[in-house]
């Protein structure tokens, strides 16, 4: 049986296809994908990354590029055993026709076709991000927006989380009440937070746990008040292996594996509710399994009991609406049914 994977940290253009990037760059950039930061897989540094989204962002121009994008991301994720796919992306104005309110019907529309022509059950949901670099009237707006397709499509828009340059110094204390506004409006939230040590000197990290989102992504670089608090909250992380040692937030080992004081070690000894997602699968060169793999690797885990706790985990950290409880229960039941 292959591992099932309920992924919760996937950003929508860390997932394109390379072969299908290289069908969006203009003619006569093919040439040159490499030092465009396309065809060089997997990215090195943390400025690889970025630069990779740059390029896709440059190429990425309409609606339809953006609705094939979300339907083979989630065929992808479809053929690698997942239950439940949370997908996040930035809404952007791409051209005239294509605004930020046609860029999230673009991302619905290829979602809901990739989940219909799945050969099994498969649950999945959208939540918007703001970017570090946004002004808070953008952040307000992607947060309207995402309320506005809350209740539009029911649910199936669930929530907001904040990611982007975590180098951009100060970006949560200006984007704060842009998350104090989804609260209120009952979205859903997971903050990026702890990828590199000035978040954590800075006071950032800890003020983000002591605001109490719903979920947290990373929160790999530490120190002790910090881990204290994290451990205290019991909020659930979305640990991201492969792309922690990619950007060298975590030590990579000369095996690949990772180093075993990853964060990952203190919260899944603790029995904290952490799950693994692969963040930009198409960027990093992985899939659901086999970052479960390398987390069983690199910690020891049992691939029985370990991987079913944390499956577990990240189906009951997984974000439905509130009056979507037997949505969420089915889905549970499938993740059982194959586990
Ligand atoms: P998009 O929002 O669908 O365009 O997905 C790409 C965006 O996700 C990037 O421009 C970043 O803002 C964000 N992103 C992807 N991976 C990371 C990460 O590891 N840390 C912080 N932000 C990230």
């Amino acid at each position: 049986m292959p591992i099932p994977h309920v992924e919760l940290h996937a950003h929508l253009n860390g997932c394109v296809r390379t072969s299908t990037l290289l069908e969006l760059l203009p003619r006569g950039e093919e040439v040159a994908g490499d030092q465009n930061h396309i065809g060089r897989r997997p990215a090195r540094t943390l400025s690889d990354c970025f630069l990779f989204f740059s390029r896709v962002h440059s190429c990425v121009k309409t609606f339809e590029h953006i609705r094939r994008i979300a339907l083979e991301a989630i065929q992808d994720f479809a053929a690698s055993g997942a239950v439940h796919v949370e997908l996040r992306t930035t809404p952007k104005n791409l051209n005239d026709t294509c605004n930020k309110r046609a860029y999230v019907r673009a991302v619905l529309e290829g979602m809901q076709e990739g989940m219909q022509a799945a050969s099994q059950r498969l649950w999945c949901r959208l939540v918007l991000s703001v970017n570090r670099a946004d002004t808070l009237d953008e952040a307000l707006d992607t947060v309207q927006i995402a309320d506005e397709f809350r209740r539009s499509t029911r649910g199936f828009v669930v929530g907001v989380e904040l990611s982007g340059n975590p180098l951009i110094a100060g970006a949560w204390e200006r984007l704060k009440p842009a998350f104090d506004e989804a609260r209120q409006r009952d979205l859903r939230v997971t903050l990026h937070c702890a990828e590199v040590d000035e978040q954590v000197t800075s006071g950032e990290a800890i003020d983000m746990v002591r605001w109490r989102p719903d979920r947290l992504g990373h929160c790999v670089r530490t120190d002790t008040a910090f881990e204290a608090q994290l451990l205290m909250s019991q909020i659930p992380v979305e640990i991201c292996l492969s792309s922690n040692m990619t950007t060298e937030a975590a030590e990579k080992l000369p095996n690949g594996d990772v180093a075993s004081d990853h964060i990952f070690r203190l919260l899944n000894d603790a029995q904290s509710p952490v799950c693994i997602c692969t963040d930009d699968p198409s960027l990093f060169d992985v899939t659901g399994p086999s970052e479960m793999q390398l987390a069983q690797r690199s910690f020891s885990l049992d691939p029985k009991h370990d991987f079913a706790r944390l499956l577990r985990n990240a189906a009951a950290a997984a974000f439905f609406a509130p009056d979507d409880d037997d949505d969420a229960a089915a889905m549970r039941a499938e993740l059982e049914r194959r586990l």
